[in-house]
């Protein structure tokens, strides 16, 4: 396994798997891994001839420095995870100097609107600074392949929009959610919580299979606001939204029409921790 912290040793490499014509998957990641990220990883080896994980946690896409602060990161422990899936995974896990040059920055991009929906209206400028790095790891790497989770649905169409803009030639891959045997969606910030509020949190997808049940019995007569409440009421949960959106414009639409798709998206703060969610509704 080769760990780069420099953008020049990473663009030796590059250059060299270039002329050999090989493929190359790139899986960008914030580190602290768990199964999900894994299982991204593992798709990669798969379909490419050379894959690289990077491990960057990004300053400009938090916009509460608290939060940055309290990422969890563990290094040594996501290497060895790495190396137990292959030893032939390739890392880059920069220094925010290497990548800023000290200057932390962002992009300003039109999203359509995108960015300003969902987690855009709790985190301002989120989506500018995942764009900002993406664009940066997506133009070094010149990937054939990107990885992305489903987890972070309103990320992957903030990318595909991103892709477009910049006429960059990858392809974006998206990854099935993996769960604990609760429901709770896998996240590096489930580290963060209470074993009881963990345990407590399966009320999430719970609430959402139940609005894609209800949605498919009669889509008319959902009762939104009756499961918010019902999340409300358990201790240390607070809903910050819950919504039903077109699943391309990510926009509530005032009837449901049978020739779109939709999906539900919720994030409830567990004791200051945002955990976040969705469902493919039909
Ligand atoms: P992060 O380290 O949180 O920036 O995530 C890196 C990538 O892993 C993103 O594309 C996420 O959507 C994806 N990811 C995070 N959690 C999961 C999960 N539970 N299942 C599948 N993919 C995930």
């Amino acid at each position: 396994m080769i760990v780069c912290r420099t953008i020049l040793e990473v663009s030796r490499l590059i250059n060299k798997s270039n002329r050999l014509r090989q493929t190359l998957g790139l899986v960008p990641t914030m580190g602290s891994l768990h199964p999900g990220h894994l299982s991204l990883i593992s798709k990669a080896l798969q379909h490419n001839d050379i894959v690289w994980v990077t491990i960057f946690v990004n300053p400009t896409q938090f916009n509460n420095k608290e939060d940055f602060n309290s990422y969890p990161k563990n290094l040594e422990h996501d290497l060895h995870l790495i190396k137990k899936i292959s030893n032939k995974i390739n890392v880059f896990q920069p220094s925010e100097t290497e990548i800023y040059n000290g200057n932390p920055f962002l992009k300003k991009y039109d999203f359509n609107g995108l960015d300003l929906e969902l987690e855009g209206r709790f985190r301002v400028d989120h989506y500018n600074g995942v764009a900002t790095i993406v664009s940066r790891l997506l133009s070094l790497f010149e990937p054939s392949n990107a990885y992305f989770g489903e987890k972070d649905y309103q990320q992957t169409q903030i990318i595909n929009r991103l892709i477009d803009l910049e006429k960059i030639d990858v392809n974006m891959i998206i990854c099935p959610t993996v769960r604990e045997k609760n429901g709770l969606a896998l996240s590096s910030r489930n580290k963060l919580l209470s074993i009881k509020n963990k345990s407590k949190s399966s009320i999430i997808y719970e609430s959402l299979v139940f609005l894609q049940k209800s949605f498919n019995k009669n889509r008319n007569k959902l009762n939104i606001e009756k499961i918010k409440l019902k999340i409300n009421s358990v201790n240390d949960f607070e809903i910050e939204y819950l919504e039903i959106v077109n699943n391309k414009s990510l926009q509530i639409e005032l009837e449901f029409s049978d020739n779109e798709s939709y999906r539900a998206f919720i994030c409830v703060n567990v004791n200051g921790i945002r955990l976040i969610d969705n469902i493919l509704l039909n």
